[in-house]
C-alpha cells in the first residue's frame, strides 16, 4: 500500500465516522422531539446556594431546591 492509497483510506474513514456521528446526533434529536415534548416546557432552576440543575412546571417563576429548600428563579440558557 503506498502513500496516497493510505491517506485515501484515511479520508474514507474519517468521512464515514463523521457521516455517522451526524446520523447518530440527528437521530437523537428526532427520538428526544418525538418521545419527550413535555421535557422542554419545564422551566430549569439551577439552584445559586449548592449548584444543583432541577425542573419544575412552566406555571411557576420560583421553585425550591429539592437538596437545600433555596428558592430560585428560572434559569435562562
Ligand atoms: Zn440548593
Amino acid at each position: 500500500m503506498n502513500v496516497s492509497a493510505l491517506s485515501e483510506w484515511m479520508i474514507a474513514y474519517v468521512s464515514i465516522t463523521l457521516a455517522a456521528v451526524l446520523l447518530c446526533a440527528v437521530y437523537s434529536d428526532i427520538r428526544r422531539r418525538r418521545f419527550e415534548p413535555k421535557e422542554t416546557d419545564d422551566h430549569v432552576f439551577r439552584c445559586s446556594d449548592c449548584a444543583f440543575v432541577y425542573t419544575d412546571d412552566p406555571t411557576v417563576d420560583r421553585a425550591r431546591c429539592p437538596q437545600c429548600g433555596c428558592m430560585n428563579d428560572k434559569f435562562n440558557f
